[in-house]
């Protein structure tokens, strides 16, 4: 067994870069005496992942990790305990580290259906893009998904070098901070490099992801972060264990100013999900007035002594964020009564499928008996 502290000292130097810390050395303790070594998940596919270990990038196979609830499968940006090289070939990924955070599709982390599309996510950036329109209804959401997470949301409005008048970019920033309280709203723009070294800085420790609707400028602002020529830095070359060599592309990247950004092919489709806890605080300042609100049950619709409809009332609340919050709440309730029915006709399909199973096995046990 080699030194203990070296092995903690070497740990550190190769993976400080993709997010390691004392907490994930902790977390790692018990597996570093199982003669296991860490790495982070940087591609997933079909059954194997890349893991980058101290040992350099493992291909790894996760068939030892597959658990009936899909927002455990093994995603970009876990932690993963994997065999050590003197295992000989396959390498397998023994255990995931619990995770900080779950950047998902269409859950509300407790259900079974949703899909985990990143994890340990310490930023998600929203990209806005202000070549149309400010949709803040758009913001919203974007912004409900991202506390859900358990990430921290930032905000940048990009492509800001498409708007001329300061004091309308003033006043764009201005709106968006309404539409959502305790983030930080950032405009930038990769064209002139406008606010993007503030936002390496603020990305700088940690993992993040970039969201946003697709033409909102992420590739072009991961770019930006990344530096140099991203191709370069995202392929790498790996043996795929019969001796060749075959090229994949990274979706985990160390970004120059420190920290890591992610981005899957899946992050760029995130559209729909419920995210209730998510929507209390991407709404938190009607929350706070509701805490007033006479009845505790308060609709905030036509009750008396509403505390939300009063602060619409006195100009303290626009209503179009109580507009939307009432959107929100409506569509999380329909997408988890849609969740429950799918749920609900799963089951009887695998109750079907037991009961034929179920005659089947009679019918084989019966069989021989039958005969004469
Ligand atoms: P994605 O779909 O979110 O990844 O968006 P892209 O990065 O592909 O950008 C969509 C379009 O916006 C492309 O035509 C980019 O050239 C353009 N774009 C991206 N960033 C900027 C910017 O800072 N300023 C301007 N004017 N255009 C930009
Ligand atoms: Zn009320």
């Amino acid at each position: 067994m080699s030194n203990a502290f070296s092995d903690a000292a070497s740990r550190h130097a190769v993976l400080a870069p993709y997010g390691w810390d004392d907490g994930w050395e902790a977390a790692f303790g018990p597996y570093a005496r199982q003669g296991l070594i860490p790495g982070r998940v940087v591609r997933v596919d079909r059954g194997r992942c890349d893991v980058v270990t101290p040992d350099g990038t493992v291909r790894a196979d996760t068939e030892f990790v597959v658990p009936r609830d899909p927002m455990k499968v093994v995603c970009t940006g876990d932690w993963a305990a994997v065999d050590a090289a003197d295992a000989g070939e396959p390498r397998y990924v023994r255990t995931l580290l619990p995770r900080r955070t779950e950047v998902a599709r269409s859950t509300s982390s407790k259900r079974s259906d949703g899909q985990v599309l990143a994890a340990n996510v310490d930023h998600a950036v929203i990209a806005v893009s202000l070549a149309a329109e400010l949709d803040l209804g758009r913001v919203e959401r974007f912004v409900a998904l991202a506390w859900e997470s358990g990430a921290q949301p930032v905000v940048v409005l990009t492509k800001a070098d498409l708007v001329d008048d300061p004091g309308a970019l003033a006043h764009l920033v201005a709106d968006t901070e309404t539409s959502a309280p305790g983030v930080q709203v950032l405009p930038v723009s990769a064209t002139t490099g406008q606010g993007v070294e503030v936002l390496a800085a603020l990305l700088a420790a940690g993992t993040s992801v970039l969201l946003g609707q697709s033409g909102a400028g992420k590739s072009t602002l991961a770019n930006a972060l990344v530096g140099e020529d991203v191709q370069d830095v995202r392929e790498i070359r790996d043996s795929d264990g019969k001796g060749r060599h075959t090229t994949t592309t990274r979706n985990l990247l160390p970004l120059p100013s420190g920290g890591a950004l992610i981005d899957t092919p899946g992050l760029r489709g995130v559209g729909l999900w419920d995210a209730e806890g998510g929507v209390s605080q991407a709404f938190a300042e009607i929350e706070a007035y509701a805490a007033d609100c006479r009845f505790h049950d308060c609709a905030h619709e036509t009750e008396p002594g509403c505390a939300v409809l009063a602060a619409v009332e006195d100009g303290s609340l626009p209503p179009r964020r109580l507009d939307s919050y009432r959107k929100l709440l409506r569509e999380n309730a329909y997408l988890a009564a849609r969740t429950d029915a799918r749920l609900r006709s799963e089951m009887r399909r695998e109750w079907k499928h037991r009961q034929a199973l179920g005659r089947h096995m009679v019918e084989r046990k019966r069989g021989p008996q039958r005969k004469p």
